[in-house]
């Protein structure tokens, strides 16, 4: 629970503010960008919560912090923030929001109409409780070995399939059951494509949904600022030059977004979008 005597200077007077136990893992900026902000190597509040979006926004953002750095001194009503998560995106994509410290806050996402939850969120049980009465889990894609958090409750939970590519298994992940292996796209479903994409890690993967939505991990993702594509030099783990070659492999496919556990998602048309691939591929090189 956040602790308003630890609370960061930065913050504005009010309700909800940040503590200084605050990991930067950038979630509230993401889910409430009009309440959080960053102060280089934390988050604090700029604005706080005036009308009822912005209040559920900040809630959920509350929830879903991986550390509990975020506290409201007024301990509003919570129920429903805690009934709006999973957070629809579009068709039957939903963002989970509550964020595992293990996976430094990444974003996890559930797909309702084949039960399967893109990377892992915390087993959080008003969350679990939630992706049950959507449905429930038969699958879980991991993208890569960092963003695993609590597969293994899920996993007991729903007794899903869980998929990681062979490269990126560890000793929390021996038991996963389908390992994938090389670089050739594995057919998961008939709409549900696993793409390798060495470079953040050696067994990095994306997930291929309808041909229109892009799992990408911590592979690519938006930069709203300059309005690009962007992959993360700084936090490149395997080889830089083999995400590359793995981004020019994603020209192949068609796609409108990208969804990804770190930075920012976007929806842009399926051309638009190829033609920003291209972009990042030439920045890419030049990094
Ligand atoms: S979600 Fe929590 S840990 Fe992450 S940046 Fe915000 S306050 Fe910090």
């Amino acid at each position: 629970m956040a602790r308003s005597a630890l609370r960061i200077a930065e913050n504005v007077p009010g309700d909800f503010f940040v503590d200084s136990s605050c990991i930067d893992c950038d979630a509230c900026r993401l889910i409430a960008p009009t309440v959080f902000y960053d102060i280089g190597d934390q988050s604090a509040v700029y604005h706080q919560p005036e009308s009822a979006e912005e209040l559920l926004a900040a809630q959920r953002a509350l929830i879903s912090c991986p550390t509990a750095s975020i506290g409201d001194v007024a301990k509003r009503d919570m129920r429903a923030a805690v009934a709006s998560l999973p957070e629809p995106i579009a068709e039957d994509v939903f963002r989970c929001g509550y964020t595992s410290e293990s996976s430094f806050g990444a974003i996890s996402y559930y797909l309702r109409d084949s039960k399967t939850l893109v990377d892992s969120p915390r087993f959080a049980n008003p969350l679990v409780r939630n992706i049950e009465m959507l449905g429930g889990v038969d699958r879980m894609l991991l993208t890569h070995q960092d963003d695993v958090a609590d597969h293994e409750k899920f996993h007991e939970r729903f007794g899903c399939q869980r998929v990681l590519h062979r490269d990126d298994i560890r000793n929390r992940t021996a038991s996963v059951e389908v390992q994938p292996e090389g670089l050739d796209a594995v057919r998961i479903a008939d709409d549900l494509l696993m793409i390798p994409t060495p470079g953040h890690t050696k067994g990095h993967s994306v997930f291929l949904y309808r041909e229109k939505f892009l799992f990408t991990g911590d592979h690519l993702a938006w930069d709203p600022d300059d309005e690009r594509l962007i992959a993360f030099r700084n936090a490149c783990w395997y080889s830089w030059s083999e995400q590359i070659t793995s981004m020019s492999r994603l020209l192949d496919y068609r796609f409108e977004w990208i969804l990804p556990g770190h930075g920012r998602p976007v929806h842009l048309p399926a051309e638009r979008m190829h033609r920003e691939l291209e972009r990042c591929v030439e920045w890419m090189q030049l990094k």
